[in-house]
């Protein structure tokens, strides 16, 4: 099992918001510090214009110089497949438009919302089923998160708030504690939940401030991270992810099932192993959306089940994620069972 520690080598360590902004964001430079030639890849710089690139430091130096196929690489890297127009993916795939109920907010299941805390993310996932959605029109300010709390103050049936996005980490310390104490002033308001990949990509953004916040909140709260390959972890992950925990926090994993990144038995059970080791849960293995752009990355579902067959052969049961996939107007996510 493979834990590359470069992560805190060179950076200090809570200045997270100066690693995002000096992410890479430009093509030519991410081959360049990998040490490859656009000719290894065939990259395509119209696919960037559509979905920028965007890769932040410490993300990149987990990934294997000169390995045109490294798998963290593979999941930020804008291919030419992106530009292809192929029946069934979409660009709204979820049909989250009509669960946007009011701005910022989405209700899709009952007893739960997702805020759409912050429009941006720390890296561009060429995978993403949002990599479409209008967050301009959904990008909202503090005064208009008044009305998005209102809508979970006046429906009594809400006991879980997920913070989402983009990525609600990206929010800075002052406005998240702020949003999570309105949160924790709606009666009925029993638990929190924040989605996000910015700790895995920039674990620097798991500052001591936030860990303690989290942990003190009279909310059960838990942080889902969205962590794809082993090989994305590090030694600060390792340090942050206990700190966290101790500090009450329930940490879980959703990864996406990505075709040629973790669709091979020995990648997904060496992620669940090393998840449970970091203190996170398996929890969600998902099928891909079939957004428009990513359909290079589809697994079709009969692979996914024999995968699934031989990761159950394999761990015990508590280190195999939920095998599932969303499907647009259900009430919940629909398991995949093996047949
Ligand atoms: S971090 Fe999450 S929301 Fe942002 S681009 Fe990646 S998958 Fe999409």
């Amino acid at each position: 099992m493979r834990i590359i520690t470069r992560t805190d080598a060179s950076i200090e360590p809570e200045d997270w918001r100066r690693i995002l902004s000096s992410s890479i964001r430009d093509l030519n430079e991410l081959l360049e510090r990998l040490n490859l030639s656009p000719e290894d890849l065939p990259a395509q710089q119209r696919a960037a214009l559509d979905f920028p690139i965007l890769v932040p430091e410490p993300f990149l130096q987990q990934m294997t110089i000169g390995d045109p196929n490294d798998p963290l690489l593979l999941q930020v890297l804008p291919r030419a497949a992106e530009t292809e127009l192929v029946n069934g993916y979409i660009t709204d795939p979820l049909a989250e438009k009509h669960a946007n109920v009011n701005r910022g907010i989405i209700h899709k299941y009952h007893g739960r919302v997702l805020l759409l805390a912050a429009s941006g993310c720390a890296v561009n996932c060429r995978y993403c089923f949002r990599r479409h959605f209008a967050y301009e029109d959904n990008r909202i300010s503090r005064e208009e998160w008044k009305e998005a709390l209102d809508y979970v103050r006046q429906n009594k049936s809400i006991t879980e708030v997920i913070l989402s996005g983009g990525d609600p980490l990206m929010l800075r310390d002052s406005a998240l504690f702020e949003l999570i104490v309105e949160i924790e002033n709606i009666p009925h308001v029993k638990r929190l939940r924040i989605h996000s990949r910015l700790p895995v990509v920039i674990p620097q953004r798991l500052t001591a401030e936030l860990i303690r916040r989290l942990g003190d909140s009279r909310l059960s709260t838990s942080v889902v991270m969205h962590i794809n390959h082993p090989s994305e972890l590090s030694e600060l992950h390792r340090d942050r992810f206990k700190e966290l925990r101790l500090a009450g926090v329930l940490i879980l994993n959703q990864a996406v099932l990505l075709r040629n990144i973790n669709d091979k038995l020995i990648v997904l059970s060496d992620l669940s192993e090393l998840l449970f080791e970091f203190n996170v849960v398996p929890y969600y293995l998902h099928l891909l959306d079939p957004v428009k752009g990513a359909h290079h990355f589809d697994v079709p579902e009969h692979e996914a089940q024999q995968l699934y067959r031989e990761l159950l052969a394999r761990l015990p049961g508590y280190l195999v994620p939920k095998l599932v996939r969303e499907l647009s107007g259900k009430a919940n996510k629909s398991p995949i069972c093996p047949p």
